[in-house]
């Protein structure tokens, strides 16, 4: 056993392999992996292999497609037979609504790079011969799908990372991890110490266990699953081809074909979580579960009911093994916050549809500084301190549930939930507020009417929430509105060589003592890290500000470029409230409320100020994300409350109304302005997306400054536009393709409905090929059907943004 290497993998299921061979694939060849028995010997031995490369979010469905390529690559380097069935597979809608979210998936599919096809019951019945189609409606079948044998792919990947210089101990447990001072790190095994550079978290079941090890909290659960193998099937002996995979979403089951026989896997709907303290070490290798027959029978009943022919066959095998799930479903991959050189990559409930994806984007990361792409959706950083152990296996319950729940783009789902409330929570429930968590705080989405149940409709069209939210916009167009950001995260930035630091973090000029400046932050390769507001206090001191489910994110960010300055960052959005109000009359309000002067010239848009509020000392920005004149009062959380009902007692005589996220969005959207993770994220650089105005190209230094030069003289494919939409109760919500004539032009990445300019609206990438071409030529796919659209070349409402600035 090697005593120095660059980086110890911990953990040889399917993902550790992977991690190993693609950190071999990239160049880094000093690698080991440590496993405490044999390969495969956690949830990876007993899987059922299958892999497909369909997911909502694009770049996750881009990785996955990579990751099935990587079978047959590394067959051919090993020599490893790796199973691989690429019988391609089938989505079957049984129900009306089901129908109408496999179409919209299907044209969404063309943005996401999936080839996948609309199937008929008849069509289904054809590839499957066994099923039931009386009540299909139809399919979507992906010919990138199928099983693979999860021995022969693990053996395959790590046998081809051991061909690239890697080596593999077996029988080899490791039992701690210090870190040193010099952010290297000693794996104590019980075979003995290996030194290295690197760590990587790769170890499945017990991912939490050696997350404990460097005091890392891991936020995944254990939850049991079944699966039972059939004995031969004559339909299937008889069948000229293989049964290619099988899901019914209504049904909550997947099925496919093994030898003659099939494996049918269910979801069932009193799931049960395994270990929730922690994983045995004992457990392993052969070991499985007691079947819980009672539990899964009602989905086992489904099942012969869609493929009667199972009940014939007789069950020759049930499987019940438990996989990891985080409370969202997807992975944890990256860098871990405050454990220097210490990565994530467990939490991969799909490993042989994501392994050799997450391992491809993590060694991009240990390598090269940065995953290709926006990987937000998996990043080990996307929970906070909220998600706890209670939160973790609620969520990972729920989600296991709801596995193939049909989701529309308004579902907020209740598990672990109020979890974090703001200080005027009962005064939004007493407004009748419908809330959905940011960052595991409750935050308003828009307010029912009195006396209804503050809940939305799941749809995918307009819902209950569409003429409350009208209301509420033009309460903020026409007059002024009240709405509780407090989810906004709040960085305050300080001491001696804070203006240095921010001046190299931030692509943008700095704001002057007492001004706000847009601030984005880019990565080396020039893409965007994120969007947010620099407001300046003081020389040396400045409050940040940005999206509040961020925080991790950019806190990590702005640590690792903090080594060895002389500066202090906290994160003050827990210990800060944020109040705003917006509208024509808000300035008439501030002045009731407010101890200094906030008329335009004492108080200009784009300044901020300290300010008492009543008895309420605060923090007074004048901004607006609405396109009106506003002001955002961040409040110590003890005053918070008291502020609320100040500003709203004072603000009766002016009819205020409070708002939610909602309005807010659509208000947005009139002015054309984009959001994090949607139109901003790291899949796009400043001159595709129009943040080309905020960047300083003349500063001597920031991060991603040589590639910003290179972007901005670029030809870029694609540019950020708006678009207006000629849709009748539906609106576009994101990754919808839009058409030129018939030929595909590019993407919405967001749409809603502008109340004021009663327009359906959005924002989206076209290629700029098609941006001269007649603007009458345009379509967008919204729900099931395209419609026609024109790119607008200036914001909906108020493009001068004389309003925000008057
Ligand atoms: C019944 C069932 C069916 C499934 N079907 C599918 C399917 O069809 N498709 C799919 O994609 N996924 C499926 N899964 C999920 C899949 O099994 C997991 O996503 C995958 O195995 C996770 O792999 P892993 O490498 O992250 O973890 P694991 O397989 O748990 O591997 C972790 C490894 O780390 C080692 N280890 C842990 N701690 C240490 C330590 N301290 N020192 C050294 N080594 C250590 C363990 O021994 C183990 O080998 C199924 C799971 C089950 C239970």
């Amino acid at each position: 056993m090697k005593e120095h290497t660059r980086v110890v993998v911990i953990g040889g299921g399917i993902v550790g392999a992977a991690v190993l061979y693609h950190l071999t694939k990239l160049g880094w060849s000093d690698v080991v992996l440590v496993e405490r028995k044999q390969l495969t010997a956690g949830s990876t031995w007993h899987a059922a292999g299958g892999f497909h490369a369909m997911n909502s979010d694009p770049n996750v469905a881009r990785l996955q497609a990579y990751g099935i390529s990587v079978y047959k690559e590394v067959e051919e380097i090993s020599g490893q037979d790796v199973g691989m069935h690429l019988t391609g597979g089938i989505n079957i809608a049984a129900t009306p609504e089901r129908w109408e979210a496999i179409r919209y998936e299907h044209a969404r599919h063309k943005v996401i790079g999936i080839d996948s096809h609309l199937l008929s019951p008849e069509e289904i019945k054809k590839l499957c011969p066994i099923i039931d189609t009386s009540n299909v409606i139809g399919g979507l079948f992906d010919g990138n799908e199928g099983n693979i044998d999860p021995y022969g792919s693990t053996h395959a990947l790590a046998k081809s990372a051991r061909k690239a210089g890697a080596e593999v101990y077996l029988n080899t447990k490791v039992e701690d991890l210090v870190h040193k001072s010099d952010h290297t790190w000693t794996v104590v095994t019980d075979k003995g110490n290996i030194q290295c550079e690197h760590v990587v978290n790769c170890a499945g079941l017990w991912a939490r266990e050696v997350g404990q090890m460097a005091g890392v909290h891991v936020p995944i659960i254990p939850m049991e699953h079944h699966y039972i193998l059939t004995g031969d099937i004559d339909e299937i002996k008889e069948f000229d081809g293989e049964l290619p995979m099988m899901i019914d979403l209504d049904g909550e089951m997947y099925l496919r074909q093994e030898q003659n026989g099939v494996l049918l896997g269910v979801y069932e709907k009193n799931s049960t979580p395994w270990s929730v303290d922690s994983t045995p070490w004992e457990y392993g290798e052969t070991d499985l579960l007691e079947p819980r027959l009672d539990d899964i029978e009602d989905a086992l009943m489904q099942g012969f009911e869609r493929f009667p022919s199972l009940a014939d066959a007789g069950i020759r095998r049930i499987v019940n093994g438990p996989f990891t799930f985080t409370p969202d479903g997807n992975p944890l991959v990256g860098p871990v916050r405050r454990v220097q050189n210490y990565w994530s990559c467990c939490g991969v409930m799909a490993g042989f549809s994501q392994g050799s994806g997450v391992a491809l984007a993590l060694s991009q990361w240990m390598i090269d500084g940065e995953p290709e792409g926006d990987v937000f959706a998996m990043d080990v950083n996307r929970f906070g301190a909220y998600a706890t152990r209670k939160y973790t296996i609620e969520k990972g319950k729920e989600f296991y549930e709801n596995r193939f729940k049909l989701l529309c783009p308004n579902d907020e789902w209740p598990a672990a939930r109020p979890n974090k409330v703001s200080a005027v929570h009962d005064r939004l429930q007493q407004a009748n507020a419908v809330f959905g968590p940011s960052y595991g705080l409750e935050t308003p989405l828009w307010f029912a009417p009195q006396g209804s149940e503050p809940i939305e409709t799941p749809s995918f069209r307009r819902s209950n929430a569409h003429e409350p939210v009208g209301e509420e916009c033009r309460a903020v167009r026409d007059g002024v509105g009240i709405i509780d950001v407090s989810s906004i995260a709040k960085y305050e930035i300080s001491g001696p060589d804070a203006v240095g630091y921010m001046d190299y973090v931030f692509a943008s000029r700095l704001p002057d003592i007492g001004r706000i400046r847009m601030g984005p932050m880019l990565l080396p390769s020039g893409h965007l890290k994120g969007d947010l507001t620099v407001m300046r206090l003081a020389d040396d001191k400045f409050m940040v500000t940005g999206s509040g489910y961020l925080q991790e994110f950019h806190m990590l960010w702005f640590e690792q470029h903090a080594a060895g300055k002389s500066v202090r960052i906290v994160n003050r959005t827990e210990d800060l409230s944020t109040i705003a109000i917006a509208g024509p009359r808000s300035r008439e309000l501030m002045s009731l409320a407010a101890s200094g002067d906030v008329d335009n010239k004492s108080m200009p848009f784009m300044s901020v100020n300290h300010m008492d509020v009543g008895l309420a000392p605060c923090l007074i920005a004048r901004l607006s994300f609405t396109g009106e004149l506003g002001y955002e009062m961040y409040v110590p959380t003890a005053y918070a409350r008291m502020l609320y009902d100040n500003i709203l007692e004072l603000g009766n005589g002016l009819g205020i109304k409070p708002f939610g996220i909602r309005a807010l969005v659509s208000l947005g959207m009139e002015k054309s302005f984009g959001i994090w993770s949607r139109e901003y994220s790291p899949d796009y650089t400043p001159a595709m997306c129009g943040f080309d105005r905020f960047v300083d190209y003349g500063k001597a230094d920031f991060v991603g400054r040589e590639a910003a030069l290179a972007d901005r003289d670029a030809q870029h494919e694609h540019k950020l536009v708006a678009l207006e939409i000629d849709s009748h109760g539906a609106d576009a919500w994101g990754y919808e393709p839009i058409w030129h004539k018939d030929e595909y032009a590019g993407f919405v990445t967001s749409g809603t409905y502008g109340h004021t300019v009663g327009k359906s609206l959005a924002l989206g990438y076209v290629k700029t090929q098609f941006l001269g071409s007649s603007n009458n030529e345009f379509s967008v796919h919204v729900v099931d059907e395209r419609r026609p659209a024109v790119i607008i070349p200036q914001a909906a409402y108020d493009p001068s943004g004389s309003k925000m600035r008057s």
